[in-house]
């Protein structure tokens, strides 16, 4: 039986000499793994080897958790010349992709992840998000807490993750603990070992996620290096991607 959705290509690995597997991010059906066979010769079904952030429609065969789809049809939109000319938003999408790769599981649809993922794709290729860094960073942090929101792991913001009382912003001391999933207030931090202190700045950013807008890139290189410390206690290791993100 043939299933049609629309993907975007979240990772590729050499099969043989001439095919791949990919794993995709479909809108409808969720992730899934498949082979694109005959997908590295010269003249293929594919228009040329897949890469990873191609995004378009697929047609697969195979709908089943315990082996590889087979992908008998991918039309996708070519990653455009601007996201491989800019460094820092090739590596953010990367890591983008990588992020929810492992965080979502196959066949387990997420539209809204998949539409705010398109476009956080379309907005850094098509220069929306303007050359700098700092955009590119804030549409990066925002797609992040979708993703958390949608595998049910989002931290606590709105008030302390330990004691629920809210934070009046006031200057005083806030900090953040992987283990207690979220911000943590003066009164709390002695008991949460892991917890790291927040500058004033990243603190109200991330207490009222609007202030993103106006944070400084220093600002938000602080609140990505704590979503990367999220990400790595979830995971139990660093992402792959996230020392790239701050060497560009
Ligand atoms: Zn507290």
């Amino acid at each position: 039986m043939l299933t049609k959705d629309r993907a975007i290509c979240l990772r590729v690995v050499d099969y043989s000499e001439t095919s791949q597997v990919v794993t995709l991010f479909g809108r409808l059906g969720g992730k899934i793994r498949a082979i694109a066979k005959g997908s590295k010769r010269p003249k293929s079904a594919f228009e040329g080897p897949l890469e990873p952030l191609s995004f378009g429609d697929i047609v697969f065969s195979g709908f089943n958790k315990d082996t590889l789809a087979t992908l008998t049809e991918f039309g996708p939109q070519p990653v455009r010349g601007e996201l491989r000319r800019n460094l820092a938003a090739l590596q953010c999408a990367l890591l983008a992709a990588e992020l929810l790769d492992l965080l979502t599981e196959e066949y387990d649809p997420h539209v809204d992840l998949f539409d705010h993922f398109v476009q956080f794709l379309l907005d850094i290729e098509e220069g929306k998000a303007g050359p700098e860094r700092r955009d590119i960073l804030i549409r990066l942090i925002l797609l992040q807490f979708v993703l958390l929101h949608e595998v049910g792991l989002r931290p606590m913001l709105s008030a302390c993750a330990n004691c629920k009382r809210a934070f009046a912003l006031d200057g005083r001391e806030i900090y953040f603990s992987v283990s207690a999933n979220g911000l943590i207030c003066r009164d709390c931090e002695m008991s949460f070992p892991d917890k790291i202190q927040l500058s004033p700045k990243a603190a109200q950013c991330l207490a009222d996620i609007k202030q993103l807008a106006q944070a400084s890139e220093a600002t938000l290189d602080e609140i990505e290096q704590v979503l990367i410390r999220h990400f790595t206690h979830i995971l139990g290791r660093p992402p792959k991607m996230a020392k790239h993100v701050f060497s560009a």
